[in-house]
């Protein structure tokens, strides 16, 4: 699932352009995620230009920068 850093987010609306699943939104000026629908393919993650995304996996937290050593 995709960990949310809302005092990051600046709703630029870049993560919700790329999701190939069409299940981000912003509610509200809160992003949402459909998280039982991600498919975990870091798009979202990588599309970020604050960093304000990351990929939760067994309540372990990989930040964009562990990319390209194995977790994505
Ligand atoms: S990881 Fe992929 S499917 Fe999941 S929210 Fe991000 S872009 Fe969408
Ligand atoms: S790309 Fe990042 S800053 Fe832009 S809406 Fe998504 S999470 Fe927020």
């Amino acid at each position: 699932m995709i960990h949310i850093y809302d005092e990051l987010c600046s709703y630029c609306g870049a993560c919700i352009a790329v999701c190939p699943e069409n299940i981000i939104t912003l509610m509200d000026l809160h992003l949402v995620i459909d998280q039982p629908k991600c498919i975990d393919c870091a798009k979202c993650i990588k599309g970020c230009p604050v960093g304000a995304l990351a990929m939760e996996r067994n309540e372990k937290i990989y930040y964009p920068e562990y990319e390209g050593r194995g977790l994505f």
